[in-house]
């Protein structure tokens, strides 16, 4: 039977190597060679016996992903990585340099089943939720690739978290292990459409971590005419739910609000949404819509994005504007796509793809 090490806990992997009549602490060893050092193989893990290292390897390979192509944006430092899984889906995640740290964005699915009319990510449906290994292995390699410190993680590549609820939770707990990565869970942002049972849990689970809700809209109106799963969880519920995660986490929560020409952008829609979030700790992070050329819609004007932002600020809701990253590389929110052959033509003097050995 195939065991990916990294779909394991730490847990799991001692109750696998105890039943294999090796010292749990081994468990510790392989763990550490995984996520402190970012081990590509068995072979690197030096202190444990060669005879294991190899009954190991012929178990299942250590890396889940392969880098198939990276992208790096000469404009702000971005980069781009398309992996390929063991059975050939392409995904993809996207690394940044910030000042405060890096940060990688990862996928947790491979497509998306959830619908929104002005995503490119979801266009062709599900293939297939993505593995706990395969999560880590997206921030892994890239810290591998990079050489950088990577701090900060968000999971708002392709697919919906909430929808691949378990395997995203158990790649959560590994990476902020303290014996591996050890990564701040508050220092995790995990952002979701509002798929209300993952929430649930993940307020259970995860109430260190932040959570950003995907609501893009002040009412169900508009809601549901861009997001399917409006239908399924109204605004009210999120609102309810999102009071009840700042009283129960003690944190501040965020909306991510998709700036799109006239249909959500119009000084009446900020005033129902600064009406509705009156008195509630959270941050509205209002994102310019990404061009995708299939959807027909168009991203607001930078004046009126800044004239909602003041808006929302003017009657006391806190809100920015995110800063576009990777644009030329086709990174940006939204803009992820799942083939690279399927890809619009990256063309531009703006990038240029990095040699993979
Ligand atoms: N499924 C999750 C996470 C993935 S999308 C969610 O819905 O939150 C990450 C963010 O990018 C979401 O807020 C999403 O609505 C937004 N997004 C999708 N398409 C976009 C586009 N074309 N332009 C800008 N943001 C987009």
């Amino acid at each position: 039977m195939i065991t990916h090490m990294k779909n394991l806990t730490r847990e799991e992997l001692r109750a696998f190597f105890a039943a294999r009549g090796e010292k749990p602490f081994r468990a510790d060893q392989v763990f550490e060679w995984m996520y402190r050092h970012g081990a590509r193989d068995f072979a690197e893990m030096t202190n444990l016996a060669k005879s294991l290292r190899e009954n190991l390897e012929n178990d299942a390979p250590l890396l889940t992903l392969k880098i198939e192509k990276s992208l790096i944006s000469t404009r702000d430092g971005t980069r781009k990585y398309l992996y390929r899984t063991a059975d050939g889906c392409l995904i993809e995640s996207v690394f940044m340099k910030y000042r405060f740290g890096s940060s990688v964005c990862v996928s947790s699915q491979a497509g998306c089943r959830m619908g929104c009319v002005f995503c490119a990510s979801g266009q062709n449906g599900l293939t297939r939720n993505l593995t706990p290994g395969e999560l880590s292995d997206q921030l892994l390699l890239a810290r591998r690739d990079t050489g950088e410190d990577i701090r900060h993680l968000v999971v708002m590549g392709t697919g919906e978290p909430m929808d691949n609820y378990d395997n995203v939770l158990k790649f959560l707990k590994n990476i902020t292990d303290p014996a591996g990565l050890g990564l701040g869970r508050r220092q995790i942002s995990v952002s979701t459409c509002g798929l209300m049972p993952g929430m649930e849990r993940f307020l259970r689970d995860m109430p260190q971590a932040n959570l950003a809700i995907s609501l893009h809209a002040p009412n169900d109106a508009i809601r549901t005419r861009i997001m399917p799963i409006g239908k399924v969880c109204g605004v009210r519920d999120i609102l309810a739910f999102a009071r009840r995660y700042v009283a129960d986490s003690g944190r501040k929560i965020t909306f991510e609000y998709v700036l799109i020409d006239r249909l959500n952008d119009r000084p009446e829609h900020a005033d129902e949404l600064a009406g509705n979030l009156r008195g509630l700790n959270c941050l509205v992070n209002l994102i310019p819509l990404n061009h995708v050329a299939e959807t027909g819609f168009a991203p607001s004007s930078a004046a009126a994005a800044r004239a909602f932002k003041e808006r929302l600020e003017a009657k006391g809701v806190g809100a920015t504007v995110r800063r576009e990253l990777g644009s030329d590389i086709a990174a940006a929110c939204g803009q992820l796509r799942l083939a690279a052959g399927a890809d619009q033509p990256l063309n531009g003097d703006h990038f240029f793809e990095n040699p993979i050995d």
